[in-house]
């Protein structure tokens, strides 16, 4: 799948958002390895507790017994690129630190970076190995 058909349905899925509260739509729709594609929308809650579309869409795909994605494509309509915030930077990488992410810039095209590069300097769970405490790197 081409990387505008993505985007396409990250716009489609935009539609879907629940945001009642900050009215701000946002649509993401995640390419899996194999070429299936799960999509997403941020989801706010009445108590202000909510996720983000790309998490849904990561969850979504993770839940299906998805293990290897390619690209994300994120659409936030006019309002120009919308980067992932740090917890969905922290949580793509984790599963898929070769992702790329292809953000909607809202006039018909995008923008295209690895996620290494949104979070080039990630907490690794390897740093949790109590052998590994001492070293630096
Ligand atoms: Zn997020």
């Amino acid at each position: 799948m081409d990387r505008n058909t993505l985007l396409k349905k990250a716009r489609e899925a935009m539609a879907m958002a629940v945001a009642p509260s900050s009215k701000f739509q946002v649509g993401a729709a995640l390419l899996c390895e194999d070429g299936t594609v799960f999509t997403g929308c941020n989801i706010e809650s009445p108590t202000y507790l909510g996720i983000c579309a790309e998490r849904v869409a990561l969850f979504k795909a993770l839940s299906e017994g998805q293990r290897s994605f390619k690209t994300i494509a994120v659409a936030c309509g006019t309002n120009g690129a919308c980067s992932p915030c740090g917890a969905c930077r922290q949580i793509l990488w984790e599963f898929a630190p070769e992702l790329e992410v292809a953000l909607d810039d809202g006039q018909g095209g995008f923008t295209l970076r690895a996620i290494a590069e949104y979070f080039p300097e990630p907490f690794d769970r390897n740093k949790l190995d109590p052998a590994r405490k001492n070293r630096l790197v």
